[in-house]
């Protein structure tokens, strides 16, 4: 990482990068933070947080959703965290959204049972362009992890086809 001398306070935008294993995410955003300076704030994958530590893996739907939910909460506090620090871009390893494309009830019931919703969580985001498109075999080759801060409806859905 880069030393900096700018003082000004960052109107801070938030991108995610998201895709599937092997996709390159996380070699990327190394490189990006050995290249920038301390306003990019490149933050951990949360799924890593929470299995690396240990949370317990099951095949069981409880396990599933009980994983996914505590994935979602690290990631938002994990994007909280960083806008302390007055960032100039916080880049995101996968964000609140993707959660969805592993809940084994689907998409809208997965937002439901965090008490948000699809629009309130792409609107946590700022890009429209760096995500990577994944799909997941098991929900029919249909939709997918979601694309964050995709804030037009039209693309959204031209995207989760
Ligand atoms: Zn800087």
């Amino acid at each position: 990482m880069r030393t900096c001398d700018c003082n000004e306070r960052h109107d801070r935008r938030r991108i995610v990068l998201t895709g599937g294993p092997g996709a390159g995410k996380t070699a990327v955003l190394e490189l990006i933070r050995q290249s920038f300076c301390a306003h990019v704030k490149v933050l951990p994958e949360s799924a890593g947080i929470i299995f690396g530590g240990g949370f317990p893996r099951g095949e069981a739907i409880e396990f599933r959703e009980s994983a996914q939910r505590a994935i979602f909460y690290v990631q938002r506090e994990l994007e909280n965290m960083a806008d302390t620090e007055n960032p100039a871009i916080v880049l995101c390893d996968r964000g609140t959204v993707d959660g969805a494309a592993y809940w084994p009830g689907g998409v809208g019931e997965f937002f439901s049972s965090l008490g948000t919703d699809l629009d309130k969580q792409i609107g946590r985001y700022h890009t429209t362009q760096s995500f990577i498109f994944e799909r997941r075999p098991w929900m029919g080759g249909t939709i997918v992890a979601i694309l964050c801060g995709l804030r037009q409806p039209s693309r959204r859905r031209q995207l989760t086809r």
